[in-house]
């Protein structure tokens, strides 16, 4: 066998059978890992998943293993492993070495996963495409002139590659579930609040969420189920039990409200064949008997700016540790000053620069209520709306992404293009709900991706009704050809 199994569902049965051992199943995807012609890795942890391989075959063996055990998975490296280099995707982390483990890595350790190693991102997350990566871009294993998306984009094409059954990635605007559609891949970030985000590299502290890729929903909530959960180090996360999230996945969506936000399809920039593909996928959860009624989200246009107040805002702030005196390399100047000014300086890539100066001017006197405090008020309007619609319907289907991966280059000298890329997916970060994306078909030979989105804590409707759409089409199981070859 030189292909992984399609889903953890069915590893997890081969595991059990003793029709393959955790450590063929690992030494399987670390071949392939290390072979990488997409550039979607930073490092590979051998000797670390070997031993963890082991671990895991003792596990099985002695029975009542949990359905992660054994599994081999991707770790987007923003999020922090113990003893193995965590860069954020930033020269500015070079050399740092996390002497603790991320709550979330922690969590699958206890389950028996097997960390693969870890996948490159645009630079602190910021970007829609991985072109900010300090280590270069992602090839989009569909078409490799295209983009993956971002940021997660080296945990996107991990998955998509057959490289590993699931992958970590962040969302803070939409950096799972755009990756996700672009490749091909069900991804999916919960609700601000469910995953604890203690030692995971801060980006925008009030929008990040650490989520799943995964081939299938079923495998999704398999791994929510383990992440879910209060973490006392993280003092934003509510308390409720995670352990029924797959309850509702074969219930179908008959009986369901389906809410299609008319601003959702209306933008500029929306490629007629993501509009074309997601409204088939529309008439198929009508078919199987939900009920589609059109919304307004009014504000959605607005999103993107407050969005890009509030974002850079809290990213300003969270960045202004890398000053080369505690973490990754110093660049010594005349005084402290000029120290900062040189290592921050060589740092950091351009768009992070962006970024910081945009969100010191947010924050700085004079300008702090004219922006940051009016993005913050607009922030809860938005929310507002939200609620009002989930009054009325259970769940919102969009698109993910109003294109399909763009070619390599075609956007990096347009910040406003590229930002324009997440207009669907950031106003669920600003309102703190869970969002799905699940591929749905084509255009230009390129995947698409329907987006599902419900009121906060409801994941479990949520995968409800993107299980009933994969189980009615075939997209989720079309492979890219040279990965099927
Ligand atoms: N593309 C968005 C940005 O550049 C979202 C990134 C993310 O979700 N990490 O900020």
């Amino acid at each position: 066998m030189n292909e992984l199994p399609r889903s953890i569902r069915e590893a997890g049965e081969l595991l059990r059978k003793r029709q393959m051992s955790a450590l063929e199943l690992t030494e399987l995807a670390l071949a392939r890992a290390h072979d990488d012609r997409y550039n979607a890795w930073l490092r590979w942890s051998d000797e670390h998943a070997l031993s963890q391989a082991r671990a895991a075959d003792a596990r099985l063996r002695s029975g009542g293993a949990p359905l992660l055990c054994g599994i081999p998975w991707a770790c987007k490296d923003i999020i922090g492993t113990k003893g193995i280099p965590t860069t954020a995707g930033s020269r500015i982390l070079e050399g740092y070495v996390p002497p603790y483990s991320a709550t979330v890595v922690e969590r699958l350790d206890a389950r028996g996963a097997v960390m693969v190693g870890k996948t490159n991102l645009d630079e602190f997350a910021m970007g829609s495409s991985n072109e900010n990566s300090a280590f270069g871009p992602v090839k989009n294993p569909w078409r490799e002139d295209r983009v993956p998306g971002g940021s997660s984009g080296g945990s996107a094409v991990a998955v998509a590659a057959g490289e590993v059954l699931f992958a970590l990635g962040t969302d803070t605007g939409g950096s799972i579930r755009q990756p996700a559609a672009l490749c091909g891949v069900v991804g999916m970030k919960p609700t601000y609040g469910r995953v604890s985000r203690w030692g995971v590299v801060a980006f925008a502290s009030s929008l990040d969420q650490v989520g799943p890729f995964a081939n299938t929903v079923e495998d999704v909530a398999i791994v929510c189920e383990a992440l879910f959960g209060k973490d006392p180090n993280d003092a934003t996360m509510v308390d409720l039990p995670a352990d029924d999230l797959r309850r509702d996945l074969d219930k179908g969506v008959r009986g369901l409200k389906l809410g299609v936000p008319r601003e959702y399809f209306a933008v500029a920039g929306m490629e007629p064949g993501v509009e074309g593909a997601v409204r088939e996928a529309l008439q198929v959860l009508e078919r199987e008997g939900a009920k589609l009624e059109e919304v307004s989200l009014s504000l959605t246009d607005h999103g993107l700016a407050v969005y890009y107040i509030i974002q850079p805002a809290e990213a300003s702030a969270n960045l202004a540790r890398y000053d080369g005196v505690r973490y990754g390399p110093r660049v010594e100047g005349r005084d402290l000053v000029e120290t900062y000014r040189r290592t921050r300086g060589q740092g950091f890539g351009p768009e992070v620069k962006r970024r910081m100066i945009l969100g010191t001017y947010a924050l700085s006197a004079g300008y702090y209520d004219a922006y940051y405090v009016k993005a913050q008020k607009v922030r809860t309007l938005i929310k507002l709306e939200y609620d009002r619609v989930f009054e009325k319907v259970d769940a919102l289907v969009t698109p993910t992404s109003p294109t399909v991966a763009f070619k390599i280059g075609a956007k990096v000298d347009d910040p406003l293009a590229m930002y324009l890329n997440d207009v669907f997916t950031l106003p669920v970060n600003i309102s703190g709900l869970p969002g799905i994306s699940v591929p749905c078909g084509f255009s230009e030979g390129l995947p698409v991706g329907l987006q599902v989105v419900t009121n906060s804590y409801q994941e479990r409707k949520l995968f409800r009704v993107a299980a009933a759409y994969e189980r009615a089409t075939p997209h989720h199981l079309a492979r890219p050809a040279k990965v099927a070859a």
